[in-house]
């Protein structure tokens, strides 16, 4: 079985709802299981949305009307008869997430974050699945929840390994073409869980792992894996074919372009991943598959915005040695702060850090009372890959240089905006 997962840009309009469906008319469509996100930029709307819930606002109507609104014009532009049944579970969809908008009792942000920003999977599966029927595609749609076990870590679950391989191998039968969630899963108590944003990409790793499937294809609105990311870096180069060390060496430093979740399932099983272009679909793309001599030999660029740089000094000039870093770092740990750096010197600590929970005004509180510290935000953090001088002069011109970090094979530098 191949396993191809679409993203939110491939399916977010009625275009390119057509166009994945071209893709398989062109790449065969047997045997496959498509893992699809949320449509376009609906897992965004949907976080609107329980900002507005959360906070109470006057707007939360309005903001859900939106999103059934995009929705359902998206719906006018496939079908063309509005009797088709499609019509009516997508709006029961939304009536469910009105219904949990007025009916919840949890005080559990995390909680309601995953039961609100579900709905953008659950209803964007619906439609491909009935609009891929429609076009004599014959598929069965999959509550990936049923499949994908997890722990009860709201919006970064934890994946159940053998309960979630049981459910998979058990239920998934060959010669059928499925079509489910990404992002998704449920925990013991059958509650939906997500596995953490950009997290479908992992949700087909999973499928492919749990089903020793032939390979994985990422659809994307590039050519494949390059060596910047387009929307930052002039003339990039496609990479034909990179290792799984070198891929997950560039997802872990923030190509976002791969899930960094989604290489080490695959790689265990060497099932090869390829990234493609949903433009052109029968271009090769990136393969990634097992190799030493497969490494890309020119400079990779990777750039993380928003990051936060915090440099830690003792407030007695003692040094900070492994008892104080061990507690810096539970404490990182315990509010998921992410580490994507680290430098000290004798009595001086910094890290370069990223907060996607909010929570470093709690930690800094913390960390305030036992020593003196500094910190910059909105900084973007470099990463080149098989650095030379002119790739570190791509990075420095024009910018102010707070912090670089040299290794063998790369070269990290933050930088203010
Ligand atoms: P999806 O639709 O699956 O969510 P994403 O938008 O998350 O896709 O990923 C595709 C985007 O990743 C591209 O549009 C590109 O801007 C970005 N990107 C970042 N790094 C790279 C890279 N090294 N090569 C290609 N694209 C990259
Ligand atoms: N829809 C989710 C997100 O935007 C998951 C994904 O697209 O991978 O984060
Ligand atoms: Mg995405």
């Amino acid at each position: 079985m191949k396993i191809f997962k679409f993203g939110g840009a491939s399916v977010k309009d009625a275009s390119g709802v057509k166009n994945v469906a071209s893709v398989l008319e062109k790449t065969g469509h047997e045997n496959k299981l498509i893992i699809i996100s949320a449509m376009g930029k609906t897992t965004n709307a949907l976080e609107e949305v329980i900002k507005n819930y959360v906070e109470k606002s006057n707007e939360l109507n309005a903001s859900v009307q939106d999103v059934r609104k995009y929705h359902q014009q998206i719906l006018l532009d496939l079908f063309k008869d509005e009797d088709h049944e499609v019509f009516f579970e997508v709006n029961a969809h939304f009536d469910d997430l009105e219904y949990f908008l007025r009916s919840n009792k949890s005080p559990n942000y995390n909680f309601v974050y995953d039961q609100i920003v579900s709905y953008g999977e659950i209803v964007s599966t619906t439609i491909v699945s009935h609009y891929f029927n429609y076009k004599g595609l014959k598929n069965t749609w999959l509550d990936v929840r049923n499949f994908i076990k997890t722990d009860v870590t709201y919006r970064d679950a934890n994946v159940h390994w053998d309960q979630t391989e049981l459910l998979i191998t058990k239920k998934i039968e060959k010669n059928t073409l499925y079509v489910t969630q990404g992002f998704l899963g449920s925990d013991p108590n059958n509650f939906t869980t997500t596995l953490g944003r950009e997290g479908s990409d992992y949700t087909a790793a999973i499928f492919a792992y749990c089903l020793g499937a032939e390979s994985v294809t990422i659809w994307k609105d590039v050519p494949g894996v390059l060596n910047g990311d387009p929307r930052y870096f002039e003339d990039t180069i496609l990479l034909n074919q990179i290792s799984y060390r070198e891929a997950i060496e560039l997802a872990f430093y923030g190509a976002s372009v791969i899930h960094p979740k989604t290489l080490q399932p695959l790689q265990r099983k060497e099932i090869p991943l390829f990234v493609k272009s949903f433009i052109n679909p029968l271009l090769p793309g990136t393969s990634v598959s097992k190799g030493l001599d497969l490494e890309p030999h020119l400079p990779c660029y990777i750039i993380k915005k928003n990051q936060l740089l915090l440099s830690l000094s003792s407030l007695d000039f003692s040094f900070i040695m492994e008892e104080h870093i061990s507690e810096i770092f539970s404490l990182f740990h315990q509010y998921k702060l992410k580490v994507n750096l680290i430098q000290n010197s004798a009595i001086s600590f910094s890290v370069c850090i990223e907060d996607k929970f909010n929570n470093f005004n709690k930690v800094k509180e913390v960390l305030e009372k036992k020593f003196k510290i500094s910190y910059n935000e909105n900084v973007s953090l470099y990463t080149i890959r098989h650095f030379n001088v002119d790739a570190s002069k791509v990075v420095e011109t024009n910018k102010t240089v707070l912090l670089k970090q040299v290794s063998r094979e790369t070269m990290q530098i933050i930088t203010k905006e």
